[in-house]
């Protein structure tokens, strides 16, 4: 997890994953993020489907991001629909293809919340769910329960049966709530939650009482006790650097080294994070900064918006362009290269920090002088990939 951050919000289908762990009700359901998976996810719930957006905003339906498939054909319709679209700022990249609820008859409230300000746990619960919670508290506080919870007593069937009666829930339902909220607490209590909420929870045409919409945030500071939760989080969300490669198209992963790698294979790169971890053993243990596979094309393009993300790093002391030629001679990869730091030069982010160039395979002889022609003060070559590994981590722990 990230440093200084201290809640970790959840997309609903991992909410609604949290949820099914512990027993509180959902409906089957499952994550895409491409229209013609809607398809197959809707054939195994049975033929039709709700495509739902999976951003961390609200109102979502509202804003036309939940909308009912009645075959699989109209589910991947839907997605198509939903996949990229905007929604108060976020834009789309997964939805949830979930088992229809039986018709809903009537949406509730009910959350669990750290009250900070009475230092405290708060329930709060409400018959008049479905739409905006802040609106119901607002104009109609009488509406919304809010009952504090002790740390220590938690919520027994005793306790939720009290919450369920304040918010005054139809005879019914109130048993089924009820055991929502226990449910609901372990929820709460289990994950080391900041937040559970539940909106709505539906009564639905045959009587049960499920949750068709979830938010849960974690509490960051409980990391070390929960490490199932690293993988709950949006990483592209929370490293701005890979959300930007991501949106140039970039096959790039943030670590926390000092030495920036460029290379094209995967398996080049790989090996290259090898040597340079080996090599900044010697040099203050300088490890590699990121990840970072151009590809076998690396047109000047490329290269400029792989210099510009690894360059941005505030992290990143030097950087290791390892190149093997191959289908893409190293000529072009070196002419590639010089462009790219003239590209970025225009741009004005013109390269401050020291180049290691290894070019090797097809025409390395032609990409090298190219290089040394181009004279660039920073750009210095090292034929060997372990020589050029070692000056890199020599540059970067400087
Ligand atoms: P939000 O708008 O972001 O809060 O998204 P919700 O998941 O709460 O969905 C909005 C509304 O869509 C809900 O209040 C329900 O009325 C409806 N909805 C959600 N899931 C289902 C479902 O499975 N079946 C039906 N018929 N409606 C649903
Ligand atoms: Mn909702």
């Amino acid at each position: 997890m990230e440093k200084g951050r201290t809640r970790v919000d959840l997309f609903e289908y991992q909410a609604r994953d949290l949820f099914a762990k512990h027993g509180v009700p959902v409906l089957a359901g499952e994550v895409i993020d491409t229209p013609d998976a809607a398809r197959a996810a809707t054939e195994r719930l049975g033929g039709k489907s709700v495509v739902k957006a999976q951003v961390k905003v609200g109102g979502r339906g509202k804003a036309g991001g939940v909308k009912l498939a009645a075959t699989p054909d109209e589910a991947v319709a839907r997605a198509t629909d939903i996949l990229g679209m905007d929604i108060k700022g976020h834009t789309v990249h997964k939805v949830m293809i979930a088992e229809t609820a039986p018709e809903i008859a009537e949406e509730y409230y009910v959350s669990y919340l750290l009250d900070r300000t009475n230092r405290t746990f708060l329930a709060m619960a409400s018959v008049a769910g479905g739409m905006d919670i802040e609106q119901v508290a607002a104009e109609t506080p009488e509406k919304l329960a809010k009952v504090p919870v002790d740390a220590n007593e938690g919520v027994t069937i005793e306790k939720a049966r009290e919450i369920v009666a304040q918010a005054k829930f139809p005879a019914e339902v109130a048993e089924q709530v009820a055991e929502v909220m226990v449910t609901l607490w372990k929820t709460f209590v289990a994950e080391d939650a900041l937040l559970v909420e539940v909106n709505p929870l539906a009564k639905v045409a045959d009587g049960r009482v499920i949750a068709l919409d979830g938010k849960v945030s974690l509490d960051a500071n409980a990391e070390f006790r929960q490490p199932e939760h690293e993988a709950l989080e949006d990483k592209a969300a929370a490293n701005p650097l890979e959300a930007a490669a991501k949106a140039k198209g970039l096959n790039y992963v943030k670590l926390d080294g000092q030495v920036g790698i460029i290379g094209n294979g995967a398996g080049l790169v790989m090996s290259t994070l090898d040597v340079v971890a080996y090599a900044g053993e010697n040099h203050g243990g300088v490890k590699p900064a990121n990840f970072l596979d151009i590809g076998g094309g690396a047109s000047a393009e490329v290269m400029a918006n792989g210099l510009e993300i690894i360059l941005g790093d505030p992290d990143v002391k030097s950087v290791f362009v390892n190149v093997f030629g191959g289908i893409t001679a190293c000529d072009a990869v070196a002419n590639g290269i010089v462009q790219a730091l003239e590209l970025l030069k225009s741009k004005g982010e013109e390269v401050t920090k020291p180049l290691v160039v290894r070019l090797d395979g097809n025409n390395a002889e032609l990409g090298r002088k190219i290089l040394n022609d181009a004279d660039h003060p920073l750009v210095q070559q090292v034929d060997t990939m372990d020589g050029a590994a070692e000056r890199a981590a020599e540059l970067a722990a400087k």
